[in-house]
């Protein structure tokens, strides 16, 4: 048995020996002996087993604004982990040396830290939730799924950072214990997803609709690649998909793209293409539309979206001032989208 090796979740046995995994849209059938597309799940005698459970390659205290959540306890801290591994492979990947490292042969590599030693390092560092983030939550599920439960009891909140393609299966099973996510709505045409992030646009689309109808706080990002994602058709088809099939509230996160990964001479995405894309996600009738990577060139405030007063005065991570009342609008009482307070939760 390998150091970080564990039971798996969301798996059932079929005929000679194999397993299908049902955590992420790929949906492995996995001979005995053989691993699943993410190289951290493995078949061992027929039975699935997580190679990652506790091998913890980051912990961090960020402030929540960085995952990016800004309608979810906005100006706290959130304790960030993650384990090694990712279910797709995009070209672009900012965090390629630990989301990709199960792929170049080290298998799970990580500190063993637990459950309990997470939510207590969330308590001791002020943090009033932990975010599972940097590589992809849904396949470190069960790490996730039992410190979120252990969080909750302590009154913890529990964010994911995700790509989003979790089965509805998996969105059901976390849900009792996740307060909010951020997905990367990464393109809008599924051969985009084949090609560059060895994944499909579906499952992504149902699991958004899925974690808007379990009442998850739901923000998406989109990181505007140049020649990838950034037509007016494909910007207005995101928008569109957003606003007709998650809410006109939730709010999506434009974001500038530097080359990294299989993609360093790629150019940066130009302001005026962030700027196309606040003015597409707003004629779509989106309340809240956000410019990311942008740092003093664009204006990521919160107002509200009634009587136009700014409400959350943001640069960057930093919260300068906050004139929500109860999640209310100091002026003209509107109830703004989001998550202002974990009582009750
Ligand atoms: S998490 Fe996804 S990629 Fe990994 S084994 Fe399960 S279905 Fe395959």
């Amino acid at each position: 048995m390998g150091e970080h090796e564990h039971d798996a979740m969301l798996w059932q046995p079929l005929d000679g020996q194999k397993v299908r995994c049902h955590l992420c849209g790929h949906e492995c059938v996995i001979a005995a002996g053989k691993y699943g597309l993410c190289r951290v799940r493995e078949n061992v005698a027929g039975a699935l087993k997580t190679l990652s459970y506790d091998a913890v390659v980051a912990v961090n205290v960020d402030p929540i604004e960085k995952k990016p959540l800004f309608h979810f306890l906005p100006g706290t801290n959130s304790l960030s982990v993650a384990a090694a591994g990712c279910n797709f492979q995009c070209e672009f990947c900012q965090n390629w040396q630990i989301s990709q490292s199960p792929r170049t042969g080290q298998i799970a590599g990580g500190q063993a830290i637990s459950p309990e030693q997470i939510v207590s390092a969330a308590v001791n560092h002020d943090c009033v939730s932990i975010s599972y983030t940097y590589t992809e939550p849904t396949i470190f599920f069960e790490l996730a799924y039992d410190s979120a439960k252990l969080a909750k009891a302590k009154g913890l909140g529990n964010c994911f950072v995700s790509n989003g393609f979790m089965t509805p299966l998996a969105v059901e099973t976390i849900a009792p214990y996740l307060d909010a996510i951020n997905i990367d709505l990464k393109a809008f045409r599924d051969e985009t997803y084949r090609k560059i992030m060895k994944g499909r646009l579906e499952p992504v689309l149902t699991c958004l609709k899925a974690l808007v109808a379990a009442d998850i706080w739901v923000e998406v990002t989109t990181l505007l690649v140049p020649g990838m994602n950034d037509s007016p058709e494909e910007l207005g088809d995101i928008a569109g998909f957003i606003a007709k099939e998650l809410g006109t509230s939730v709010p999506w996160h434009v974001s500038r793209f530097h080359g990294d990964y299989r993609m360093t001479e790629a150019p940066s995405t130009p302001l005026e293409t962030l700027n196309l894309a606040c003015r597409i996600g707003k004629q779509a009738g989106l309340k809240h539309v956000y410019c990311g990577n942008v740092a003093g060139q664009a204006d990521e405030s919160t107002y509200c979206p009634a009587c136009g007063e700014k409400l959350i005065d943001r640069t960057g991570f930093t919260i300068r001032s906050n004139h929500l009342i109860d999640g209310k609008c100091s002026q003209c009482g509107e109830k703004l989208a989001g998550v202002w307070s974990l009582e009750g939760k």
